[in-house]
């Protein structure tokens, strides 16, 4: 089978390719490298299996020819990153909004399969307790640019489940909540890789906002055999899956946690929305997915835990630096 990536030199994407590989599959990448990274997929140049396609999902005539080719789709590539959506709104609208309608209408031309990945920011600022997959959007305004990445993104849903419902597409949706492992980097606002970072050199500890925020992560491997999961299932076609960990920690709690984990010598210092991100900067206080959905269906639960998070991500960004 060969597996188009969109995105595929990315955090979660690279990951993937690794797994996909290893299990025998053929696989495309299509990636710009605006955020993913070249260094995430050099190790598979010159596999037979592997195929590197340095592009964009804005680009119509490029993924016509990839989609063609390929057996069934894996849209992760988006524009990601809080940082990244404040800084640059519209390069970020067009490519999650129109590049997602490009690689959909490929889909549906050439009916390749495609599962497409959309996000905890779906649910904005709903805080309950548990976020089911048909719970309520709760957003800010349009104009706070934070609200538009919720805004594109459901977007890219709604067209994906449209092409399902009205076209017969099999298409799958599922949501990623906070996502992290090595390889992620933390200049795009990912607090872990920049908490990891700053107490590994000893640097202060930046806490957002008051740092009472809760959020669940996943380690990135866990997110993988989830979503190799759900592309192989005929069943879950047409339904949107939330994926993520159930192991709650505040943001202040986390950066305890790396500190002592990593026995570092770092200070915490608070910083300001306002001055972290942008004047008037909603945060979400807290988001706890329900991943009963994905569970009935593949039995799947997290293999791993928040220490072994912070393990992998030292030890990836040791191995970089050195
Ligand atoms: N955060 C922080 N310090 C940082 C980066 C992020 O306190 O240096 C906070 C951020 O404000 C949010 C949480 O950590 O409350 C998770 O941020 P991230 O960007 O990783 O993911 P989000 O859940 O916001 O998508």
């Amino acid at each position: 089978m060969r597996v188009l990536i969109t995105g595929g030199a990315g955090f979660v994407g690279s990951h993937l390719v690794d797994a996909l590989l290893a299990r025998g599959d053929q696989v495309t990448v299509l990636d710009d490298l605006s955020t993913g990274r070249h260094d995430n997929i050099r190790h598979h140049l010159g596999d037979p299996n592997f195929e590197f396609v340095m592009g964009s999902i804005l680009n119509d005539a490029v993924v016509d020819d990839v989609v063609r080719r390929a057996d069934v789709v894996m849209h992760l590539a988006a524009a990601v990153g809080v940082e990244l959506i404040v800084g640059r709104p519209l390069e970020s609208l067009a490519t999650n909004i129109r590049g997602s309608e490009i690689v959909l209408e490929k889909c549906h031309k050439y009916g390749r399969k495609v599962l497409v990945t959309s996000t905890s920011e779906i649910y904005g600022k709903n805080d309950s307790d548990l976020l089911s997959e048909d719970d309520d959007r709760i957003l800010g305004s349009p104009l706070k640019t934070r609200w538009s990445y919720s805004e594109a993104k459901a977007i890219e849903e709604v067209l994906a489940y449209s092409y399902w419902r009205e076209k017969g597409l099999p298409a799958v949706i599922v949501r990623l909540f906070n996502t992290v492992g090595p390889r992620q980097v933390g200049h795009y606002g990912m607090v872990v890789p920049r908490f990891v970072e700053q107490a590994l050199k000893g640097a202060p500890i930046t806490v957002y906002g008051d740092g009472t925020q809760r959020r669940c992560f996943c380690h990135v491997a866990d997110v993988v055999s989830a979503l190799i999961g759900l592309v192989d299932s005929r069943e879950a076609e047409g339904q949107v899956f939330n994926v993520g960990a159930n192991e709650e920690i505040s943001i202040a709690g986390l950066a305890e946690r790396v500190i002592e984990q990593l026995d570092s010598d770092s200070s915490i210092v608070k910083v300001s929305y306002d001055d972290a991100y942008e004047e008037g900067f909603e945060d979400m206080p807290r988001r706890v997915p329900n991943t009963a959905r994905v569970r009935g269906l593949l039995g799947w639960t997290p293999q791993r835990n928040l220490a072994d998070i912070i393990n992998d991500v030292a030890a990836d960004i040791t191995s970089r630096s050195s």
